[in-house]
């Protein structure tokens, strides 16, 4: 195939890019090598196809962000989670504590107020913060297609620095979205942003939603349909937070980045694709990874509002 060629000239088109920084937040973080590329493909007939770092760990990070909120819907059902989480771009970054007026629901998903109300929304109500983490683990795993594990050393660092995140579930807590110990819930929320993957994972993951649900590998449906419909539609609408306009009409495809420097786009019915740089932009998406992401697009034509 000439996929990996392809992949390979397109890592090294972007490689000499070393603007950005890598997240200072998170010491833990802040330590991982900032050279880290790669990228890899991964289609619905179940072939893998990457470049560069492919096989490397690193933490999910808000990648987990469409994924719990998948299984909070299949978990609790649409109305009792729409009524604690909305659906609407914040247009503001990721980590502010913005929340609707009346109400307090956090304005979608993908931003931390909403991804630590759909983290408590996963699992029956009687499961513990533990078993939920387990839970959130165990679902992650099924749309990765292996066994996924904690990072514990970037779980503790920023759990100590987990101020923000903490008076964003406090808030929460007292407009009655969260129902329990607000500390619990950020603890496992943290935990779930420091769940391992490599981009091969990544890419898997992605090909699951453009699968609608279905594991291309293993051929285990991880999710329903409709479920990935709303997670798609949200992804593409809230994905890349204050920057998700630019990037839908830029590159045009479902995306969620993380704060390690992942990133994943899914096409529905076409293709799952992931890459990793630690260098990030002022909204915190990975700088190489949307100029990976901008080539892919245009070389492919693979934006959703282009007709093929
Ligand atoms: N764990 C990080 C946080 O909550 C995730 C943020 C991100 O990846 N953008 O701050």
């Amino acid at each position: 195939s000439v996929i990996p060629d392809y992949l390979t000239e397109v890592l090294a088109d972007v490689e000499s890019d070393v603007s950005g920084e890598p997240a200072g937040y998170i010491p833990e973080l802040a330590a991982a090598d900032p050279d880290r590329l790669g990228a890899v493909f991964a289609t619905l007939d179940g072939k893998i196809y990457g470049a560069g770092d492919v096989d490397t760990e690193f933490t999910i990070q808000s990648i987990s962000k469409p994924f719990t909120y998948a299984l909070a819907l299949a978990d609790r059902g649409f109305g009792p989670v729409l009524a604690k989480v909305g659906v609407e771009p914040s247009g503001e970054a990721f980590n502010q504590i913005s929340l609707e007026r009346e109400s307090g629901r956090p304005l979608n998903p993908m931003i931390n107020a909403g991804a630590i109300t759909a983290h408590s929304l996963v699992g029956s109500q009687e499961l513990d913060p533990a078993g939920r983490a387990e839970r959130v683990v165990d679902g992650l795993s099924a749309f990765a297609g292996r066994r996924l594990s904690i990072d514990d050393a970037v779980c503790a660092s920023e759990m100590e620095h987990a101020h923000r995140n903490l008076a964003i579930a406090h808030m929460l807590r007292s407009y009655h979205i969260l129902t329990e110990d607000p500390r619990g819930v950020v603890d496992g929320y943290i935990r779930q942003c420091s769940v391992l993957v490599t981009v091969r994972d990544l890419a898997m993951m992605a090909a699951t939603l453009a699968n609608r649900g279905v594991n291309p590998v293993s051929g285990d449906r991880v999710i329903g349909e409709r479920v990935v419909r709303q997670v798609l539609s949200v992804m593409a609408t809230c994905g890349m937070y204050d920057s998700a306009g630019d990037w839908a009409t830029q590159v045009g495809i479902p995306a969620k980045s993380g704060v390690a420097g992942g990133l994943i786009g899914a096409l529905p019915g076409q293709i799952g694709i992931a890459t990793l740089s630690p260098r990030l932009d002022a909204h915190g998406n990975s700088v190489r990874g949307v100029s990976l992401f901008e080539r892919f697009s245009s070389d492919m034509g693979l934006h959703v509002m282009e007709v093929p």
